[in-house]
């Protein structure tokens, strides 16, 4: 399809090209008009015979050549530097785009708009330091918000792949944050990033404050509670750590899984198994989750006992039919089957190992916004360099049924 694209854009180029030269040359004179149309009927036949005989890198490279930069076409230059990018070809779009930057005709927002296409192209390629000399100085001179914004954008997302998080907060200046959401949500997670720095060197201190500045800068960021959470179990302070993590779903109903193995070790060291039940029956009333009510049934079992367990189990799954419930509700089976019925508890284990199996085979983690799917939590995502659109793949029951869970 790119392909299709591409050639379509050369084609026209050639006849906007063509016809343009022919315009120009008819005021010149009749002998240099035939001498232009000859030149690039010429070149233009050259490379549909390229094309025809199935050799689209002879005839791409044919086409570009014939093709004539003056400022009606620098569009058309440009763009076709963007579709050889776009098909992985990042060297080609550089030599494109240089050869354009050095041509006088081009007026000063063409040549910003072809400096920022160049450091794409080098992005692309991976040479990061030309990159970032092109938008440095393209950001210093350029009066166009549209294009300074962008290559701003572009500056960001290369210090994230360089994991300069100081560069990056230092070009989303506070004005900018404040307007812009994601890039807030971006910004608490720089300070992250910068917070574990610190703290890895073991300067707790100057971590809390970079963690606080995370806080402030996004207070819904999930990530910066995560870190608190983390940092007051590391201290011993298990309720202050509980806390910190119960902000998580109010933040986001959709990162509360995430938060119940923490959980449960937060609430055994403390040596409070009421407490975890009692928090995990608030937490299927406020953010039900299957996994909060496997966790609950799980954790639940030695004081409830089997059948009990199983009873409440089977009722919610009446309601919320889920795989998960369903294999562990299969374990429960297994173990209610009386040890002396040998061939009834090994068909019960079989069916259990099968479903196990199945639910195994699913993906963890999804990027809300790609799509990405994956094992473990990343809080960036390595498709779209979003931040904290990785989320557990959950079920929640619908909101209006959301009470009917806890009981
Ligand atoms: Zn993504």
């Amino acid at each position: 399809m790119r392909d299709i694209l591409l050639f379509v854009v050369l084609l026209t180029a050639l006849m906007i090209g063509w016809w343009l030269g022919r315009r120009g040359s008819t005021k010149r004179g009749r002998r240099i008009e035939q001498q232009g149309t000859v030149t690039l009927s010429r070149d233009y036949f050259v490379g549909l015979n390229f094309l025809l005989t199935e050799q689209p890198d002879r005839a791409i490279e044919t086409f570009v050549q014939a093709l004539e930069v003056n400022s009606e076409t620098i569009d058309t230059h440009i763009t076709l530097g963007n579709l050889f990018r776009s098909r992985g070809e990042a060297d080609r779009a550089v030599k494109i785009h240089q050869n354009l930057l050095a041509r006088p005709a081009l007026s000063s927002r063409q040549s910003d708009q072809v400096q920022l296409e160049l450091a794409r192209d080098f992005m692309r390629l991976g040479v990061l330091d030309r990159a970032e000399g092109l938008l440095d100085s393209l950001i210093k001179r350029c009066h166009d918000e549209q294009i300074l914004n962008a290559a701003r954008r572009l500056l960001i997302e290369l210090f994230e792949q360089e994991k300069e998080w100081q560069a990056a907060l230092d070009v989303a200046s506070t004005q900018r944050l404040r307007d812009d959401p994601p890039l807030q949500r971006a910004a608490a997670n720089w300070l992250c990033e910068l917070a574990l720095e610190e703290f890895e060197r073991g300067h707790i201190a100057s971590g809390q404050k970079k963690l606080k500045q995370a806080l402030s800068t996004c207070p819904s960021s999930v990530r910066s509670h995560w870190i608190q959470a983390e940092r007051f179990h590391a201290l011993g302070r298990y309720r202050d750590e509980i806390k910190a993590l119960s902000k998580i779903p109010q933040q986001d109903r959709e990162f509360s899984p995430i938060i119940l193995e923490r959980l449960g070790r937060s609430y055994d060291m403390l040596d409070d198994e009421p407490g975890l039940l009692a928090h995990l029956d608030r937490a299927l009333e406020q953010t039900p989750s299957i996994s909060a009510l496997l966790m609950r049934a799980q954790r639940g079992l030695p004081r409830e006992g089997l059948e009990a367990t199983a009873k409440k189990l089977s009722e919610r799954l009446e309601r919320f039919p889920n795989l998960r419930g369903v294999v562990y509700l299969a374990a429960l089976d297994v173990e209610r089957i009386d040890p002396q019925h040998q061939a009834e508890r090994l068909l019960m284990q079989t069916l259990h190992h099968h479903l196990e199996r199945l639910v195994q085979r699913d993906p963890r983690f999804v990027c809300r916004h790609c799509g990405f799917q994956i094992e473990r939590l990343y809080w960036h995502c390595p498709q779209c360099h979003d931040w904290e659109t990785i989320k557990p793949i959950d079920e929640f029951p619908p909101r209006s049924e959301a009470p009917h869970a806890a009981h």
